[in-house]
């Protein structure tokens, strides 16, 4: 078997993945690697509606997400490349709360993250209106708006991280699946693949949904569920325009959004816990008649001019699902040199370049920009739950 030797590898070219082997260059590592078992971006990241919000109850989130945003703003500068392009769009983002679903919280929440910097500001019926012409919102208590906010493109996201990475002399290889994170006396040592033992002192696992299929055998345990998420394209009956803001409905069970896709076409995604599932690989594809009906019926309560609406596309993805609807990030207490970032909840886009560049001067041993300690492993055997006021969904 053919022995290498890196200072750092990264497993998982996903978002999450390519940000950290950017960032891991940037700062300082000099022998990086980032392996997929599939092309670049072959896993949730691919099936990532991308929106990017400031809006949460966790203070921890929306700092992360607040530095993830300016990166996203400024994706060139960011990443030192005029060849890069995340594709974001500042459409502004709006939340609904009903009297009886968040108001409260919500009126609590945007207070919080306006004082944590986000240019986000309460508006009444008339100004949503105003800048969301098709919005019916007569039933809304209360309405945010953040006017920064907006939505990119995860494939060129990161594709753009691993572009900046590669400048940097970071190696990546695709379709290449690492099987085995090898330890030893409780240190990291290696990861083995079909074709090569890969040895490095600082292991980062960026798998996402499959984070189990390697920590298993390390016995780990870590508490990590799947689900299946539908998301649809409706097409109206005239093409939506694509900087109209994104709109977060709390008034509806599943805590749908939407927001405009290319094609003039509107993405709706739901914000709930999704469909249980075994494993990420081979998710049921088809998408049931009922459910379509329901979401049609969602968005045009929201937007009259869609109760005509046709479904123009539809497609699944997997949540990595944690008991707090948090993410994991840092290093595992017991496997000197082993990080892990999983169980991204369904918001993990948004959160992608602070994860990465916080976790990358974590395994350098340097100080994050934001600190990760919220995110730590063992945080549920101390009962310190990240549990924010909107309970289970993606937005925590
Ligand atoms: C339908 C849907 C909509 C979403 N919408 C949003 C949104 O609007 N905003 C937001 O912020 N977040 C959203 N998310 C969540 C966000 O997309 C994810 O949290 C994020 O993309 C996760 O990235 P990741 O890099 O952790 O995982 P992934 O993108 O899943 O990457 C994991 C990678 O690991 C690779 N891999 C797996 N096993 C191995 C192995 N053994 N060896 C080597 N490589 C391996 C896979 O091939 C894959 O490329 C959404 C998610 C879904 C599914």
């Amino acid at each position: 078997m053919k022995q290498r030797k890196y200072d750092a590898v990264v497993i998982g070219a996903g978002v999450i993945g390519a940000a950290t082997a950017y960032y891991l260059s940037k700062f300082g590592a000099k022998k990086v690697i980032i392996i997929d078992r599939g092309p670049v971006c072959a896993g949730g990241t691919a099936k990532s509606c991308a929106i990017i919000r400031s809006h949460y109850s966790i203070l921890s989130n929306t700092r992360l997400t607040l530095t993830s945003l300016e990166i996203f703003r400024n994706f060139q500068e960011a990443l030192g490349s005029t060849e890069v392009d995340c594709g974001f769009v500042n459409s502004g983002y709006l939340i609904v709360a009903g009297e009886d679903s968040f108001a409260h919280d919500m009126k609590r929440n945007l207070v919080q993250q306006s004082n944590a910097g986000a240019k986000t500001y309460v508006v009444d019926q008339a100004q949503a209106s105003e800048l969301h012409p098709l919005l019916n919102v007569a039933d809304a208590a209360v309405i945010g708006y953040e006017s920064e906010s907006g939505y990119a493109d995860p494939y060129l996201t990161t594709a753009g991280f691993i572009s900046a990475a590669r400048k940097n002399g970071v190696e990546v290889e695709t379709d290449h699946a690492v099987r085995k994170i090898e330890v030893r006396s409780g240190k990291v040592t290696a990861v083995r693949t079909d074709r090569a033992v890969i040895n490095a002192g600082a292991v980062v696992s960026a798998v996402g949904p499959w984070t189990r299929t390697l920590t298993d055998a390390l016995q780990l345990n870590l508490p990590l569920e799947i689900s299946r998420h539908t998301v649809l394209t409706l097409r109206g009956d005239e093409p939506y325009p694509g900087d109209m803001p994104i709109v977060k409905d709390l008034t509806t069970p599943n805590k749908m959004y939407f927001r405009p896709s290319s094609g003039g076409v509107v993405l709706v995604g739901t914000g709930d816990h999704g469909d249980p599932v075994e494993s990420a690989d081979g998710l049921e594809q088809d998408v049931p008649a009922d459910f379509v009906l329901h979401q049609g019926k969602q968005v045009s309560h929201r937007m009259r001019k869609f109760e005509r609406a046709a479904l123009a596309a539809s497609w699944v993805g997997p949540y990595d699902i944690t008991p707090d609807w948090n993410p994991v990030l840092g290093s595992v207490p017991g496997v000197a040199g082993l990080f892990v970032a999983f169980g991204f909840s369904g918001h993990g886009f948004k959160l992608s370049p602070a994860v990465g560049m916080c976790l990358a001067q974590t395994v350098l041993g340097q100080a994050p920009a934001e600190s990760l300690h919220p995110y730590r492993l063992s945080r549920f055997a101390e009962g310190e739950l990240l549990a924010g006021t909107y309970g289970i969904g993606s937005i925590s």
